[in-house]
């Protein structure tokens, strides 16, 4: 199945990801933990648990959305650290600032409208990177990759996490099946929005497989590239350092 979201200009994919997320920002978290049965919420744990970030430390939640990973970031990290929410979207931005605020999560939160292709950052600024269900969307993802590399500390590490190639093929099946079918039509309920999220299956499916983004993060520099596969593969979280 082709949805033609594929083949289409840079700067086309740059305004249908830029509409999909304006649009989708209300009814992002519901959306997510039905569409995931909660499970995303372990994931994103995993991801945490992975980052070693201690307190005082200084973390970049790119692609940042509506905050999960800067909400627990931010206690980790204490008064002494800082969290910058990095997204392109002043919509997702907004939805995430009010639901940290909400929190009471301030102190040592920052908020950048900024593309992951050209980060707004000195070389050298982070302990830590994460970039969780966002990289699919970036269209050049190697230069995204190159400018995460930059800005990391060196000894600092990169945590991708991502919807990635599930391990068996049956898994696979059942997996296109949900996401071409339910994906639109819980959309469609949910949000009125069947579009968004017929874009979102086929961008899963076009995304780099777990050794293909492992190359792509080699190249871009980092070092001591590891994968760990979530829920039969569906999802994989990268891990790698600059030295
Ligand atoms: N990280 C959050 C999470 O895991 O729930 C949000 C993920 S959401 C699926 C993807 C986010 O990537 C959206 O908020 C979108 O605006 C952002 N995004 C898309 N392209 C981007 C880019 N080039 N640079 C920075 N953020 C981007």
């Amino acid at each position: 199945i082709d949805f033609g979201f594929t083949q289409i200009p840079k700067q086309e994919k740059e305004k249908r990801v830029a509409d999909v997320f304006h649009s989708v920002a209300d009814k992002y978290d519901v959306m997510n933990d039905l569409m995931s049965f909660g499970i995303h919420r372990l994931w994103k744990k995993i991801t945490i648990e992975y980052s070693g970030i201690r307190q005082g430390q200084k973390v970049l939640d790119l692609a940042g959305g509506t905050g999960d990973l800067t909400a627990k970031f931010s206690q980790l990290v204490g008064d002494d650290g800082l969290v910058i929410l990095a997204d392109i979207n002043d919509s997702m931005l907004e939805v995430g600032r009010e639901k940290l605020r909400d929190k009471g999560l301030f102190k040592n939160i920052e908020y950048v409208q900024a593309n992951a292709e050209a980060l707004p950052f000195a070389d050298n600024s982070f302990d830590c990177i994460t970039i969780s269900f966002g990289l699919r969307n970036v269209t050049n993802k190697d230069q995204a990759l190159k400018s995460m590399w930059r800005v990391l500390k060196p000894g600092g590490r990169l945590l991708i996490l991502e919807f990635s190639k599930p391990e068996y093929k049956l898994l696979n099946k059942a997996y296109d099946l949900y996401s071409f079918t339910m994906l639109p039509l819980m959309g469609k309920i949910v949000a009125n929005d069947a579009d968004s999220y017929r874009y979102l299956a086929e961008s899963i499916r076009m995304h780099p497989d777990q050794l293909k983004l492992k190359n792509m993060m080699e190249l871009a520099g980092f070092k001591d590239v590891q994968y760990h596969n979530m829920t039969g593969g569906i999802v994989a979280l990268h891990l790698g350092f600059k030295f």
